[in-house]
């Protein structure tokens, strides 16, 4: 092969090193809970789930990868499809801890499909399509968040308390701080929609966050019922 050849050859073999590989390196995961009183109490429709109305606790949104710059990979490797053959042994807890809101009514597979292939498959350099949602029910059961809101007198009635007041019980209970995200119900009041906790890129702890999300709440929100 003549000096050309090998030039191209080098080429080549350089931009595969970064164009063949599929992106999956990320700074952090934001695990992102979501109050079903607050999803549902919008202009826009809710259904509950075939198996009935969830609990009154935050449910599992998805375990998101992040940059710590603020923005995020997302749909990282289309040939890694959803396979609930892969996650049978997690479905019941899915149903209870990760309920689908959305309309038709329906079991949860489209949420969580949708939550794999955007967000999951960005994740695949640390874990697989079991361990991914395997690692958020055990963050969701780590974080206790209704529990530590409601030992603070933080309570799902409708009332209106601090920003302040809910992201220092948080904070008191996991040990950092967590990004408060609000939505209008449709007398435009600010209420708590989701909560954001940093995880390391292992998926296992809670760590402070690199960079918090925009959360678009007033120093004071509802908490609505559910
Ligand atoms: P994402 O695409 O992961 O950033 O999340 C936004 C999408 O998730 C939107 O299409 C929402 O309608 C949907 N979504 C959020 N919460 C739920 C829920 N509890 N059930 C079903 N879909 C949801």
């Amino acid at each position: 092969m003549g000096a050309k050849g090998w030039f191209v050859l080098k080429l080549l073999m350089f931009q595969g090193l970064f164009v063949s590989r599929p992106q999956e390196d990320f700074d952090f995961f934001y695990l992102v809970l979501q109050w079903p009183g607050a999803y549902c109490d919008t202009t826009r429709a809710c259904c509950y789930p075939t198996s009935g109305k969830p609990a009154a606790d935050f449910g599992i949104h998805g375990l998101w990868p992040n940059y710590k710059g603020g923005s995020w990979p997302s749909n990282c490797d289309p040939d890694s499809q959803f396979d609930r053959s892969q996650i049978s042994d997690l479905v019941s807890s899915l149903k209870k801890n990760w309920p689908t809101l959305s309309c038709p009514s329906n079991e949860g597979f489209k949420f969580w499909e949708h939550e794999w292939e955007k967000h999951g498959t960005c994740s695949e350099s640390v874990m697989d399509q079991h361990e991914y949602f395997e690692n958020a029910l055990k963050l969701k059961g780590k974080a206790n968040l209704l529990q530590t809101l409601t030992n603070s007198g933080i309570n799902p009635d409708d009332g209106f308390y601090d920003l302040k007041e809910i992201t220092n019980a948080i904070e008191g209970g996991i040990g950092f701080t967590p990004g408060i995200e609000c939505n209008k119900d449709p007398e435009r009041n600010y209420q708590l929609h989701q909560i954001y906790i940093c995880v390391d890129t292992s998926g296992t702890e809670f760590i402070e966050c690199p960079v918090l999300p925009r959360g678009r709440c007033p120093s004071k929100l509802q908490f609505s019922k559910f």
